[in-house]
């Protein structure tokens, strides 16, 4: 049997060898039609430039595919990003695609796309993933239309419960949207099964928390209810991930903290260059707003999905509801980075910003593997020794995450093999599988002062 480690580096490979070339060949058909819908006699100059970028990324692919080198980025006309690349490819490289640390080869990629849109013309806006994102997004109509219901019928009963500072109710809610957004586009809104705040509380919505709740790995919601509730209003921050369903819970959840008084400012964070496919760009924010006003994609509910995004544009006109990116969130480099001032990729000003945070919310896989350095710890290390600097930064930390990579911390002893033999049990041919498969997740929290 393979061990974890050989398993780890095998996904290192098949993303550079497959995954990686799909997701390649995917912006290569998505530019072709781009190019294909522009208007021949009045937009020649941007059809040739995108025809030039259709060959640069036509070339990155076959550099994939064959293992070249991994080279430095072009400096000059691109943000000032690419030269902490180029530093750390010197410090680490030479390097190939194949060979190289799987966070950082990834990373490259999603940048080194970008540089070709970065230094042209009339593409430097053009989002690779934009259609995917929508295509996927208008599939979810029922689910978008079910939460809204759901959630209006509750935001009016929080109004007399907020007022009443009924804390039982508005804690087992807070529990509920947490996951909600931990579930994103897996759940099926099972969890609210019922609108009323009285009746969440019996037993059948228990039971249903309790069954999601035995593949939660580690859950220390509890602890973070305890910072959150401390105090009324405040600033509560969401490192987002993924746009589409998954953008629609946050921005729910992110609604309810305001609805109920848990924050009275949200900050959301999204990248600033096309990223790992599916993540938030600032733009698919406002974009959602749009979409979900779409009558004929969303015609189920409407007057509740109307609620709720006028809701939505109402906090965010108000500044209530703020979108802010930096260009850490693209960079290579493990979280606890932020913590020091010399940080060659500029996270000390994220740091800056996030200390005025009462909770910060990391979302998804992607800023777990970055908050715990995407290092093979033992899976029993704790999740405080796993984010090294940042235990102690000063920043109180909530992780959301289904597990979709190999990287795990804060395993109770003996569990991993518990959970190999479980998967193994359910006809899985590799039982190590349980650590990619999104079946499973993780919720942990850090206080930041130890
Ligand atoms: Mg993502």
């Amino acid at each position: 049997m393979l061990t974890r480690l050989e398993t780890g580096l095998l996904t290192c490979f098949a993303s550079a060898t497959t995954r990686w070339p799909a997701i390649v060949t995917g912006v290569i058909d998505d530019l072709h039609t781009s190019i294909g819908e522009l208007d021949s006699s009045k937009q020649e100059d941007k059809i040739a430039e995108g025809k030039k970028i259709l060959e640069q990324v036509v070339s990155l692919k076959h550099e994939l595919q064959h293992d070249r080198s991994i080279e430095p980025l072009p400096t000059a006309g691109v943000a000032s990003d690419c030269k902490s690349y180029n530093e750390e490819l010197s410090a680490i490289g030479p390097l190939t695609w194949q060979s190289a640390p799987w966070l950082y080869s990834e990373c490259y990629l999603y940048r080194k796309l970008y540089t070709f849109f970065e230094l042209s013309q009339h593409w430097k806006s053009y989002d690779i993933f934009a259609r995917q994102k929508i295509e996927t997004f208008q599939k979810s109509a029922s689910a978008v239309a079910e939460l809204a219901l759901r959630y209006k019928a509750l935001a009016e009963q929080l109004k007399a419960h907020h007022t009443n500072a009924d804390s039982e109710a508005i804690q087992v809610l807070f529990s509920e949207f947490t996951d909600i957004s931990l579930w994103g586009n897996a759940t099926d809104l099972s969890l609210l099964v019922t609108v009323s705040l009285e009746e969440i509380q019996k037993l059948q919505g228990a039971e249903v928390r309790k069954q999601n709740s035995k593949n939660i790995l580690a859950n220390d919601l509890p602890a973070a209810w305890e910072a959150i509730s401390s105090e009324k209003g405040g600033r509560v921050d969401f490192v987002l991930d993924n746009s589409g369903f998954e953008l629609y819970t946050d921005l729910v959840f992110a609604l309810f903290l305001l609805d109920s008084g848990l924050a009275d400012t949200i900050v959301l964070h999204p990248k600033s260059l096309p990223w790992f496919v599916s993540d938030v760009l600032p733009h698919d924010i406002l974009q959602l707003f749009n979409l979900l006003q779409d009558t004929e994609a969303f015609p189920d509910h409407r007057a509740d999905i109307d609620y709720l995004v006028e809701k939505l544009i109402h906090y965010h006109s108000e500044g209530q509801l703020v979108i802010r990116t930096s260009s850490f969130w693209t960079t290579y480099a493990p979280f606890w980075d932020i913590t020091e001032k010399e940080d060659p990729c500029g996270g000390h000003l994220v740091w800056e910003d996030l200390k005025d945070s009462k909770l910060v919310i990391f979302k998804g896989d992607l800023n777990y593997r970055k908050l715990v350095g995407d290092i093979m710890w033992p899976r029993t290390t704790p999740f405080l020794t796993a984010i090294q600097d940042l235990a102690s930064s000063g920043l109180r930390v909530l992780t959301l995450r289904t597990i979709k990579a190999d990287v795990v911390a804060g395993l109770a002893e003996n569990r991993e093999q518990e959970l190999e033999k479980e998967w193994a049990a359910l006809g899985n041919s590799n039982p190590l599988g349980w650590a990619y498969s999104g079946k499973y997740a993780l919720i942990q929290y850090s206080s930041g002062e130890n």
